[in-house]
């Protein structure tokens, strides 16, 4: 289903934000980067905004500065190709680089907060661009200031990122390091064995409509974890023991299941899709909500969605 919105607005140079009379503009205002982590379910009533800037410039010691179109992928790849180590785990994500410092986007082991070294933004409350030092930005499990007291406020339109010509791969997750054995290690190779393991499990959005993991891994307290039955992977972490949320909702025989259009994702199903593109947000909401209650009555753990709800 197709929404629409009052008004859509293509940045394409810093100086256009100082220049916009934003009063004038129908309100609210939001920020579209790829529109990978958002769900739409209905007519927008504001201005839809995207800092299409461009370019990606290498500095002296390594730092890389990503203008904030830059679609994240394509930074990886360029990093990759040059022999710089630091973004290889998070290949094949969808979106760009404003969002990532927004979202914390995470994969294998490495979050991009791990090699954020500055963010240039606009400030609509002040009315100047500002450097955002990353350590104040609240990083947790994707999430970041932008989401909560920060919402609204800071356009970003440039990311730096710290790279390193020194190796430091991250091979303990998912089975990287399995499908690693024996061969040389650069940023390279495990961007490309990212992006086979990736392409086996998750929907490609080119073909089929999704906006990735639907659903947070809940943290739970350890006398929750307990009572769970069925021996659950998990892990800990700062606050409780994390568990994926695709083993609880497919405990619950979600796994594949459909409503309307809307499906589980059979190979993964934390992932929501638009089986038949033709989904209406109804549906997709209306899946959302039968495996909240699913999971809530099986294990009394509440499920929160990743995907932003606009
Ligand atoms: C198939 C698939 C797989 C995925 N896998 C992963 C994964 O492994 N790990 C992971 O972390 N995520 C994953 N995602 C989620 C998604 O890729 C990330 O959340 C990504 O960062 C979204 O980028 P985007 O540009 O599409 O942002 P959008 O979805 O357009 O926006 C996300 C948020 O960022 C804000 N925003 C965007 N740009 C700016 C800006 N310039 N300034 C201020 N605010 C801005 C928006 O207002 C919104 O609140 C996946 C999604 C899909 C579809």
């Amino acid at each position: 289903m197709k929404v629409s919105c009052a008004l859509y607005l293509e940045v394409e140079a810093e100086e256009e934000l100082l220049t916009l009379d934003w009063d004038s503009l129908p309100q609210p205002v939001m920020v579209l980067g790829g529109g990978s982590n958002l769900l739409f379910t209905k007519d927008f009533p504001g201005t839809v905004l995207h800092v299409g800037i461009g370019g990606i410039t290498r500095h002296a010691d390594d730092r890389v500065t990503c203008g904030a179109g830059v679609v994240f992928d394509d930074f990886c790849a360029w990093a990759a190709k040059e022999g710089l180590w630091g973004p290889e785990n998070l290949s094949l994500i969808p979106g760009e680089c404003g969002a990532s410092a927004v979202q914390n986007i995470g994969a294998y082991g490495v979050e991009v907060k791990d090699i954020l070294a500055d963010i240039r933004a606009y400030d609509r409350k002040e009315g100047r661009f500002v450097h955002i030092d990353p350590a104040t930005c609240g990083y947790g499990y994707r999430t970041s200031r932008f989401k909560t007291e920060w919402k609204g406020r800071y356009i970003i339109t440039a990311v730096t990122y710290r790279l390193s010509r020194e190796p430091r791969p991250v091979l303990d997750y998912g089975g990287i390091r399995k499908a690693l054995l024996e061969k040389t290690l650069t940023p390279l190779v495990i961007r490309d064995t990212i992006i086979g393991i990736r392409r086996e499990k998750l929907p490609d959005p080119a073909v089929t409509g999704s906006a990735g993991s639907f659903f947070c891994n809940p943290v739970v307290p350890e006398d929750v974890f307990k009572k769970i039955e069925g021996n659950p992977p998990h892990y800990e972490v700062e606050g409780g023991i994390k568990i994926p949320a695709a083993w609880l909702i497919e405990q619950c025989g979600f796994k594949g299941a459909r409503n309307g259009g809307a499906q589980v994702y059979p190979k993964q199903p934390l992932v929501i899709v638009n089986a038949t593109g033709e989904a209406s947000p109804q549906e997709i909401i209306g899946l959302e909500k039968q495996v909240i209650d699913a999971v809530q009555a099986k294990f009394g753990i509440t499920l929160h969605p990743e995907v932003e709800h606009v």
